[in-house]
């Protein structure tokens, strides 16, 4: 509202113009002279002053004169309101500053229509100075919430695209999971880090390293295009928070955001393959990408951050060139070397460094054997025993997987043929594929000589595939696995709930079982919501004619729990670790062992 001050020692005149410009709507305040019309003018905002010229202690130009010589004052539009109407004074006041002058007696009209000129004015100048105001706050926010090398928003305006994201995800929500009734992710964010970047630095020089994170910063922005934002972090890293899923973006596709992140991630890898060309030297700087998805990894960014690093320290040091995608079972940092893990792991299968160890898997009703579980070991010369979520990843990658996973089948058959030869009851043993194995063109026909080969029966195989391996590629996925059942094998989900979470996923390929991720089973007595989550996923899988393992089981209660909400199958440190195969032998050759 606009707020008008009256300054006029004439009591009758005061209150008729209040009056009138109260019934305009203005806001008014009245000054009985020119000393009280300063000091109001100087405490209060005041939009436009009305001001008499004769008054007894201060004049109206003295009132003017005051108010000029304070910047706070020196602006508000004025009007003399005089019965002193000669040419000199209208001039005298326009000189100090007035902006009009009314003589007395005047019209209410004359009166409203010169308040209405002067307020106008002052409206288009003080837009004039907002719009320049504007203009340097802009400059000033650009300046402060960007990089000034890559000219790409910096860490401090991460938060701001962050709160925006989610803001709009939550006004246009995704579909919840089936199974879960958690959101499905909607975006994801995403480190990017150079592997050694100080050797660009020692190589090129500061100058030259600059000049390296200006051309990928280009060579990201390609590559991201519309589909999220890129920040940059720190003086080697990137965050793209990868969007595709806006409604601007995602237009009518149905891809989940997991259909999308894996080409993404791979288009960004590929982006850094060719070499970087500076004064005739190319130097190709590797990338590595850690990926957290909103809201499956944590709903702040701190979290998502936390995980996206997690997952990108999970596979630092592997040479570069690789994704991970956030897990719960990600170690921070490996101890061992990635280097020396590949180099030790060529020998491993040739100096006979490799165990293979087999976890019971027990009926839940009648708590006999009915299967287990091959994990491999690795008893390394020097270092002692060597975790397989430490080598695994170093296999996998440098393709040893291959000679490995291949080993760990040929084991796994003899093994079956040694308990048929003892007269032992039949089990099955379930056999983890990695993704380069599953991916394998002839992976049914070999599998199928083997098993002829080793005379063992395709039904006592399983196979157990994670969800990120087969949501790779579902139309691949689909024929591999049909495939394999064809041959009678059968295949687990394994990790459910750790990856992809969906059922919907599920029902596309042809599975028989699928193992409940411990970290469902964990406590799950005391987590109402796990429990739900279970409740919800052991029913699913049962419509769906899948036999349900549940993984990780380590105490009675959780034994009770997943037993009472009709888990089939049991695999945990409650019944027993992963043993040795001839612990098993022992185990099978003992009658009902968890019978208790
Ligand atoms: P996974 O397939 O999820 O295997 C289950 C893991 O859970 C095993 O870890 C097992 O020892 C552990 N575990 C079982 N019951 C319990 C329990 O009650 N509590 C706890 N805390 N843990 C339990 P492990 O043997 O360290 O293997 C880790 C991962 O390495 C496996 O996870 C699998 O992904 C991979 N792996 C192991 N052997 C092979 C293999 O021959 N080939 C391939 N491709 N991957 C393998
Ligand atoms: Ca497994
Ligand atoms: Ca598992």
């Amino acid at each position: 509202m606009t707020t008008i001050l009256i300054i006029e020692d004439e009591t009758a005149i005061r209150e008729l113009i209040s009056e009138l410009l109260s019934i305009e709507d203005f806001n008014v305040v009245e000054a009985m002279n020119g000393k009280e019309g300063v000091a109001i003018a100087q405490s209060v905002f005041i939009d436009l002053i009305i001001c008499d010229v004769m008054m007894p202690e201060l004049d109206g130009y003295g009132v003017l004169a005051a108010l000029q010589e304070n910047p706070k004052t020196a602006t508000i539009p004025f009007i003399f309101l005089t019965a002193k109407g000669t040419k000199q004074d209208i001039r005298y006041g326009m000189n100090l500053g007035a902006d009009d002058y009314l003589i007395k007696p005047f019209t209410n009209d004359e009166l409203l229509d010169a308040i209405n000129v002067r307020l106008k004015k002052q409206g288009i100048v003080y837009q004039q100075y907002l719009n320049k105001l504007d203009q340097t706050k802009e400059q000033l926010n650009h300046f402060f919430n960007h990089d000034p090398l890559t000219n790409l928003p910096n860490q401090l305006s991460l938060r701001d695209s962050f709160e925006k994201i989610i803001v709009a995800h939550e006004a246009n929500p995704t579909p919840s999971l089936l199974l879960t009734g958690e959101p499905n992710p909607t975006f994801a964010l995403i480190i990017l880090s150079f592997e050694r970047f100080s050797r660009v630095n020692d190589y090129l020089g500061y100058e030259g390293g600059n000049y390296v994170l200006k051309e990928a910063a280009e060579r990201i922005r390609q590559v991201v295009g519309s589909q999220g934002i890129i920040n940059r972090l720190n003086s080697n890293e990137f965050v793209i928070l990868f969007n595709p899923l806006s409604p601007e973006n995602s237009l009518g596709s149905t891809r989940s955001l997991q259909e999308h992140i894996t080409p993404f991630a791979k288009n960004l890898l590929q982006a850094f393959l060719d070499p970087f060309i500076i004064e005739a030297q190319e130097i190709v700087c590797p990338i590595i990408l850690g990926i957290a998805f909103y809201a499956t990894h944590g709903k702040t960014l701190e979290q998502l951050l936390q995980c996206a690093i997690k997952a990108k320290e999970s596979i630092k040091h592997q040479g570069g060139n690789l994704y991970q995608v956030y897990h719960p079972s990600l170690v921070k940092t490996s101890p061992h070397n990635a280097l020396s893990i590949e180099r030790d792991l060529r020998h491993a299968l040739e100096n006979d460094e490799f165990v293979v160890y087999y976890q019971p898997q027990i009926n839940a009703k009648t708590r006999q054997i009915v299967g287990a579980e091959a994990l491999i070991r690795w008893q390394h010369p020097q270092e002692g025993r060597i975790p397989p979520y430490v080598f695994i990843p170093v296999a996998e990658e440098s393709g040893l997987i291959q000679d490995i996973g291949e080993w760990v089948l040929h084991k796994a058959c003899e093994q079956l043929k040694h308990w048929t030869q003892l007269g032992l009851p039949s089990i099955r043993v379930a056999i983890n594929l990695s993704a380069r194995q599953f991916k394998q063109a002839n992976l049914a026909h070999w599998l199928s000589q083997l098993l002829k080969a080793q005379a063992i029966e395709p039904g006592q195989i399983e196979l157990e595939l994670t969800e990120s391996i087969v949501v790779d590629n579902i139309t691949c996925s689909i024929e591999q696995l049909t495939q394999l059942k064809n041959l009678g094998v059968h295949v687990a989900m394994d990790d459910f709930g750790t990856g992809y979470s969906s059922l919907s996923y599920l029902q596309q390929f042809p599975f028989d079982i699928l193992k409940i991720d411990q970290c469902f089973v964990r406590n799950i007595h005391q987590n109402a919501k796990n429990a739900a989550i279970t409740k919800a996923i052991i029913e699913m899988a049962h419509q769906l004619n899948l036999r349900v393992v549940a993984e990780g089981v380590e105490t009675i209660e959780e034994l009770n729990f997943v037993k009472d909400n009709n888990c089939d199958e049991i695999q945990g440190y409650f019944f027993s670790p992963p043993i040795p195969a001839e612990a098993l032998t022992q185990l099978l050759q003992t009658p009902d062992p968890f019978v208790f």
